[in-house]
Formats: structure tokens, C-alpha cells, sequence
């Protein structure tokens, strides 16, 4: 078949706390293939955000072991990390600078190429509503773009590095049913032949997923597919 080769994500026997007295995660154990999507669900607090800040290493846990393609993370240099993950998060990080700044940051990519994914993406009704399309200056941290408006821009930013494993909180805001509909087709465009692990709050999400993966507590309750469960 046409299964992607990378984007494996193992968590091996993960735990993690922030305080030593407070277990946020304990034993975590998911073995996700190449190519899988994944839905992370369960209650506010579980330890959804958690596990995604240890797989981009924004924390290291105390115990266990998280392999990327076979490589321990703690063993990848921050670059070639950063290369294999895709990340788009609720509050995406913009800076004050042009959208096209925004989108490449510094990689090595065309003015053409760039045009092209934005059209590929929709993103053009967006673009033609700011006063210079691409070449618009963003206020620091995207303040005169909508939070829907800013996630389409993430996904964008990550669909140029191309990773093989993409991370996603996916938006909780409401969004206007256009940005909704686009978002969700760009999504589903970005999660094509790659892994995929993304904390779902959309229901259109979690059937999407070939897996749902049910945290409580810190700890795996149910795993199954959107008719398992
Ligand atoms: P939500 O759905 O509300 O985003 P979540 O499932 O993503 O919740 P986490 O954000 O992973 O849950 O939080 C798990 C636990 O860890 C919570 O009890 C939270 O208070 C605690 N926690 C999260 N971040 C920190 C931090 N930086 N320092 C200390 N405790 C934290």
C-alpha cells in the first residue's frame, strides 16, 4: 500500500509529573504506525496538553522512553525534531512581521510555492481581505486575525516543512462556518500520508481518527475506533 515508512510515535512506560508530589502521567504506554491518526480525548485536566508538550519536548519525563521512528527524542538533535513534528496549537506563536514571513520562517521556499499552497489551502478569501494579502504586517502575536484565522495559518506553516508526524490541539473557539469548513478540509489535507496525533474537540475529528485514544487522570482508559467506543 501507499502507508507512509515514517512518523512512528512510541511512548514507552511515560510518566511525567510537574511537582514530585503531583503524577500528571502515569505509565503511558501507545504505539502509534506510521500514518495512524489519532484522536486524543478525555476530561479537562487528564493530561491530553501533557502528552503533547513531551513528544515536541517542552518537558522530559521522569520515567520511560518516547521513540521517533526508533529514536529515543532526548536523542534527536532540537533541528531534526523540529523537522519530523509538525505542530499546530490552539495559541499559535506569530510574530510581528509580514504573513508570508509567518508562513516560512526562513525556509528555503519560492514566493510561487508559497502562493500555490494558499490557494491549495483556501486561504485566499482570507488573504484578500487584509490590505496587502501575503505582504501584510501582522501585529505582534496575530492580534488583528481571527483564532480560526491564525490556526489556518499554522496549518499552512507546518504544510510547507512537510513533517512526517503532525500535532494538533485542535481550536475550541467558535468559528464562523467558512473558516470552520476550510479549516477542516485543510486539516483532513495535511493528515494525509502522515502521522497524526491530534487533542479532538471537533466530533467530525474523532470519527476521522482511525483510533481514539481515552485519557483520564493521566492514564490510557479506552482505545478503539469512533464505533468501539
Ligand atoms: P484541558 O482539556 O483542560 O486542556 P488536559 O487534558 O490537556 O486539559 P493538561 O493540560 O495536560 O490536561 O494538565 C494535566 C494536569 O497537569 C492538570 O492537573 C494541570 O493542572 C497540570 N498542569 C498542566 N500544566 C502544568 C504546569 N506547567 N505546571 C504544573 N501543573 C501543570
Amino acid at each position: 500500500s501507499d502507508q507512509p515508512k515514517s512518523g512512528e510515535v512510541i511512548f514507552e512506560d511515560v510518566c511525567f509529573a510537574y511537582r514530585d508530589d503531583e503524577p500528571i502521567l502515569e505509565n503511558i504506554n501507545i504505539h502509534i504506525k506510521p500514518g495512524e491518526h489519532i484522536a486524543l480525548v478525555g476530561p479537562t485536566g487528564s493530561g491530553k496538553t501533557t502528552v503533547i508538550r513531551l513528544l515536541c519536548r517542552l518537558y522530559e519525563q521522569q520515567q520511560g522512553r518516547i521513540l521517533l521512528d526508533g529514536v529515543d527524542i532526548r536523542e534527536l538533535p532540537i533541528p531534526d525534531l523540529r523537522q519530523r513534528l509538525g505542530v499546530v496549537l490552539q495559541d499559535t506563536f506569530l510574530f510581528s512581521g509580514s504573513v508570508a514571513n509567518n508562513l516560512t520562517l526562513n525556509s528555503e521556499c519560492s514566493r510561487h510555492e508559497l502562493e500555490q499552497l494558499c490557494k491549495d489551502l483556501g486561504l485566499a478569501p482570507m488573504l484578500e481581505k487584509l490590505p496587502n494579502g501575503l505582504d501584510t504586517s501582522l501585529r505582534e502575536r496575530g492580534g488583528n486575525l481571527s483564532s480560526g484565522e491564525r490556526q489556518l495559518l499554522a496549518i499552512a506553516r507546518v504544510a510547507l516543512r512537510n513533517p512526517s508526524v503532525l500535532v494538533m490541539d485542535e481550536a475550541t473557539a467558535f468559528l464562523d462556518p467558512s473558516t470552520e469548513a476550510t479549516l477542516q478540509n485543510d486539516l483532513s489535507k495535511l493528515l494525509t500520508n502522515r502521522t497524526a496525533i491530534v487533542i479532538a474537540h471537533r466530533l467530525a475529528t474523532v470519527e476521522a481518527s482511525d483510533r481514539i485514544l481515552v485519557l483520564k487522570r493521566g492514564r490510557v482508559v479506552e482505545e478503539g475506533s469512533h464505533i468501539d467506543l
